[in-house]
């Protein structure tokens, strides 16, 4: 399916692995030019030569810390002018309600609710300015249904998506669209991080871990980054213009909701 996206220009931060490759490389699939960010240069540089050398598209890579001011910055100049915005960082560690302090919150309203909000009020007014642009937030499932020992998450996420409900509607006249995509579990160094935790914790194998966890899913698997990208790109199409502010879950099922 041509998404009729071709020759426009995306950021996608956090980009050099996971989730945030997943849409880097739909949208590099769908002619899609793009400015990649991770904080380790060899591995972005590394993806972003094999996206231009696959698709043909123009790969600019920033390597930086997205959830620093200096960061922000640097991203922010290269991407000028962007046509597609897709705003990810990663997530805070697992704990406990009673261990988590101001400085855990900080830093955690920093990385999953501020950073994207940065980035959204730094390049939203361009897209405006066009008439037409697309912004896609990766958040969690954890915003539909807490996930208790994700408690940092949970809150930060939840304030990013109480600002894009309202934001949403207030740049759609111009042609934009903003949306958040709620991963569930996916197979990334993020769930291998989850999952070493739970096999330390319960003194079982990464494997049994990883299984016990697929049983809870009724997909019976980990979603991969390639169908999320896949979902990220159709959400930037020419065709997703009247999906507005909307929380789209990626979980196999396994948030247990009617609606
Ligand atoms: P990941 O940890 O596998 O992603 C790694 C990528 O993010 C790398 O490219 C890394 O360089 C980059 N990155 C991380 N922090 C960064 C920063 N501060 N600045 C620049 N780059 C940064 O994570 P993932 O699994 O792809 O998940 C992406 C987001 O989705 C995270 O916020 C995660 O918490 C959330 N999430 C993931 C899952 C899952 O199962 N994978 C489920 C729910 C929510």
């Amino acid at each position: 399916m041509d998404l009729g996206i071709r020759g426009k220009r995306a950021l996608v931060c956090a980009s050099s692995k996971g989730l945030g490759l997943g849409c880097a490389e739909a949208l590099a699939e769908a002619g899609v030019d793009l400015v990649m960010n991770a904080r380790g240069a060899e591995v972005l540089e590394a993806e972003a030569t094999r996206l231009r050398s696959t698709y043909g598209v123009a790969v600019q890579a920033v390597a930086c810390d997205v959830t620093t001011s200096e960061g922000q910055s640097e991203v922010i100049n290269a991407a000028q002018g962007i046509d597609i915005l897709v705003t990810n960082a990663g997530g805070p560690p697992p704990g406990m309600w009673s261990d988590w302090e101001r400085d855990d919150f900080i830093k955690a309203l920093d990385a999953n609710m501020l950073t994207p909000i940065a980035f959204m009020k730094a390049l939203l007014p361009g897209m405006m300015d066009k008439g037409w642009g697309r912004v896609v937030n990766i958040t969690s499932q954890s915003v539909r249904a807490p996930i208790a020992v994700l408690g940092l998450s949970n809150a930060a996420r939840t304030g990013l998506t109480g600002y894009v409900a309202g934001t949403a509607r207030q740049v759609a006249p111009k042609g934009v669209t903003i949306n958040n995509l709620l991963p569930g579990i996916h197979a990334t160094d993020r769930a291998d991080s989850l999952d070493g935790g739970v096999s330390a914790q319960k003194g079982i194998s990464m494997a049994e871990a990883r299984a016990e966890r697929a049983a809870t899913i009724p997909a019976r698997r980990y979603g991969t980054r390639q169908e999320f990208g896949a979902a990220c790109a159709f959400l930037c199409s020419q065709y997703a213009g009247f999906i507005v502010g909307q929380n789209i879950l990626l979980d196999g099922g396994s948030t247990n909701l009617t609606m």
